[in-house]
């Protein structure tokens, strides 16, 4: 080191603030990787502060009897097939524990749960198909943070709902999707896309 200036180098490296997280159990390995992939797909989309408040309550990964005693807790009558759920942006999702593959695409799942603009949260919750495509899109936006994880195999949850989110990606491309999901942007254009992809009201 030849003088003073020599160590400010990372001055010149620093980004935004994000916060560090002390990695103390395989579990935080497990939320480290999939808070990583969600913010990497999904950089020009997902507000910083939103995804900063899920890394300020992180997720808990609970073994099976956990899990279901505290969906119970929250009114979840059902947990037979469940593998997480959340309620909203500062409260910790639930994920059971699992192979961890299945723990991480379940993280991203459940963290783009969190992280969806409230005002879409509400549009897209109104009735049982709009949510059908909600847990779509989830589903899909899933898929594509975890592509490529070691031993993750898409394609095994909302199978069915994820085929209207390819759709609708179709009708109103993939950015604006996304926008409208974490931003509630482009509204009234993805709004019009739901309903061409929507079924039928019975
Ligand atoms: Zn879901």
């Amino acid at each position: 080191m030849k003088d003073a200036e020599s160590t400010e180098i990372s001055h010149e490296v620093k980004e935004a603030p994000i916060t560090e997280h002390r990695i103390e159990s395989l579990d935080d390995i497990v939320r480290e990787i999939a808070d990583r992939r969600l913010a990497s797909e999904f950089r020009d989309s997902i507000p910083p502060e939103r995804a900063e408040v899920v890394r300020v309550h992180p997720d808990r990964i609970e073994p099976t009897d956990e899990f279901e005693r505290e969906a119970r807790t929250a009114g979840i009558k059902e947990t037979s097939g469940v593998l997480g759920w959340s309620t909203n942006l500062e409260s910790p999702a639930h994920i059971m524990k699992n192979d961890v593959p299945t723990e991480i695409a379940t993280l991203i799942h459940e963290d783009a749960h969190r992280m969806t603009h409230q005002e879409t949260l509400r549009e897209m919750t109104a009735t049982p198909e709009r949510r059908a495509i909600y847990e779509g899109i989830t589903e899909l936006f899933t898929q594509q943070a975890a592509n490529g994880l070691h031993e993750y195999v898409p394609g095994e949850c909302y199978p069915n709902e994820v085929g209207r989110a390819e759709e609708l990606v179709t009708e109103v491309g993939e950015q604006k999707l996304r926008d409208y999901f974490f931003k509630h942007e482009m509204a009234k254009e993805v709004q019009r896309a739901i309903e061409q992809v929507e079924p039928p009201q019975q």
